[in-house]
């Protein structure tokens, strides 16, 4: 791992920025907290001033293609809406749980790695 990509790590101590899984030395992503968006014609940045390390953490791979551009708030809404994707377009997850094999929870808007840790429960 070179020295840019140890120090986004090393934030974390090595876990996913939004979920809190211990990531490996390969496969982890550096996001940008503040998405930066590109022009995919030209291949450039469009939002340059947001390409940097400070604006960078270590995510799995899940999460980060799970948040996209979007903001925290929004990648928040996206997975407390998971459930209700899961009750109604799922039949398997439907049917598990008609046979008791997943217990429906209530629906809760989730707090992130990030957050959790700021509360003192690592
Ligand atoms: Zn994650």
């Amino acid at each position: 791992m070179n020295k840019k990509r140890k120090a986004i790590y090393d934030k974390t101590g090595g876990r996913c920025f939004y979920c809190g899984s211990q990531l490996g030395e390969k496969g982890w992503h550096a996001d940008h907290v503040e998405a930066i968006r590109r022009d995919w014609w030209t291949d450039t940045c469009i939002n340059p001033h947001l390409d940097h390390d400070d604006n960078k953490v270590p995510a799995c791979a899940s999460c980060n293609l799970q948040k996209g551009p979007l903001t925290i708030e929004q990648f928040r809404e996206k997975i407390a809406d998971f459930v209700k994707s899961l009750n109604s377009y799922h039949n398997q997850y439907i049917v598990a749980k008609r046979y008791g094999l997943v217990q429906e929870t209530e629906v809760i808007k989730p707090l992130f790695w990030f957050e959790r840790v700021g509360e003192g429960n690592q």
